[in-house]
């Protein structure tokens, strides 16, 4: 399954940020396990965990993954501070034993004037007094932007740390799109190259995420400043491209941007959307280009409102719709929550459900499907409540959608 969520605040507890990702349209979050500035951690409540636990089985959560602290330097020239983070990473990845299969994400951290070698040979070291083969977590290095001493800038680092552990099961990788574009990879202009010179030098089947992020400056900037997706320099096009890329299907993807929940919520909507294959057309733009089935939508139809002319949409449908391309039509603004409810019910429940959602799987194995869609909300959403069925009830088809 696809599965895709957004990093979300840890203070109120496991079991929160479980209905916290279900909300927004998640099926698995990212999240700090202690304090990302400071060292601190609470212990752990187990009711906590064994609730979040529960909720990730009930609605298919794959895993989810904890990020290491910023602080965490396990190449610092200081052997207290590398002492320290190897004590965090321990203690971190014995919480991580309440959630089995999941992942724990770290950046290799900084050599700061040691030069990479020196720096590799202390991660290595201290990964190997950490990893044990009994552990159900894995560990993950990040790709990263490689500012200052910083290391992971460069795929053969990260290549380097993996071939000098013992437990090479338990390490994998975790692609940060801003970061490896800041690094000067060219995600927008050649992607393939990219994923392959990936494959060549560490092997895509040692990457287990995406971080999946927009970046406030060019490709080569080496400067780690995550953006919104779509308003950065990789772009929505870029983005999609990596997200409907072939070699990545599989694995989750997790979104770091600067957002608040209703923004991840769009953007968790939007990457779903595309690997659905769905296309969004809003009515009154194609009422404009004059198509004359939704001119006589607009014009006679919509105004009189949804309930009481539901049989002439049907005919209208039946009538327009296949020669446009166009599968179904929902209007569900907030004004008319009794019918977005009574549809929603429809699609779950009604004898013609399964059908249906047969028809919607054919349909979405041929290619893109366009929706259209009255009004936006308050925060720019497209209102379909179709799209939110299919989003969430449908799996959605392999192949190169
Ligand atoms: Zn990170
Ligand atoms: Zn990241």
């Amino acid at each position: 399954m696809f599965a895709v969520g957004c990093h979300l605040s840890s203070s109120k507890g496991f079991a929160h940020m479980g209905r916290e990702a279900l909300s927004i349209g998640g099926d698995t979050f990212q999240f700090f396990l202690r304090n990302p500035r400071g060292g601190s951690a609470k212990e752990a409540d187990p009711q906590d965990a064994a609730l979040l636990r529960e909720i990730m089985k009930e609605h298919h959560f794959p895993l989810i993954l904890a990020h290491a602290p910023y602080t965490m330097n396990l190449c610092s020239a200081k052997e207290e501070v590398r002492a320290f983070g190897e004590e965090m990473m321990r203690d971190d990845l014995r919480r991580m034993e309440l959630f089995p299969g999941s992942l724990y994400n770290f950046h290799p951290g900084s050599h700061s004037g040691q030069g990479a070698e020196e720096g590799i040979r202390l991660i290595t070291e201290s990964l190997n007094r950490i990893l044990t083969s009994e552990m159900h977590t894995q560990v993950l290095l990040e790709t990263m932007a490689g500012k200052g001493s910083e290391l992971g800038g460069k795929f053969e680092e990260l290549r380097a740390i993996l071939d000098g552990v013992n437990f090479p099961e338990k390490l994998g990788v975790c692609l940060d799109t801003c970061h490896v574009h800041d690094a000067g990879y060219d995600l927008i202009g050649d992607l393939e190259g990219v994923l392959g010179t990936f494959d060549r030098v560490i092997g895509l089947d040692r990457l287990k995420a995406v971080h999946l992020n927009d970046s406030k400056n060019p490709c080569g900037s080496r400067k780690d400043r995550h953006e919104k997706l779509g308003e950065g320099c990789i772009g929505l096009d870029a983005l999609k491209r990596l997200v409907l890329s072939p070699p990545l299907r599989n694995l989750p993807f997790f979104l770091e941007t600067p957002n608040e929940l209703s923004g991840y919520r769009k953007e968790i909507r939007m990457v779903k959307a595309w690997r659905a294959g769905l296309r969004h057309r809003q009515v009154s733009e194609i009422a404009e280009e004059g198509e004359d089935g939704v001119r006589i939508l607009v014009d006679r139809v919509w105004p009189r409102g949804l309930r009481k002319e539901s049989a002439e949409i049907s005919a209208w449908w039946k009538e327009i719709a296949p020669s446009m391309g166009l599968w179904e039509w929902s209007h569900l603004p907030e004004r008319f929550p009794e019918f977005r409810e009574m549809y929603l019910q429809e699609l779950q429940h009604s004898e013609k459900a399964l059908k249906r959602r047969e028809e919607v799987r054919t349909l979405l194995k041929k290619g893109p499907v366009t929706l259209l869609y009255g009004d936006k909300d308050e925060e720019g959403n497209h209102v379909n409540v179709l799209e939110e069925w299919i989003l969430r009830e449908i799996e959605i088809p392999e192949g190169d959608s």
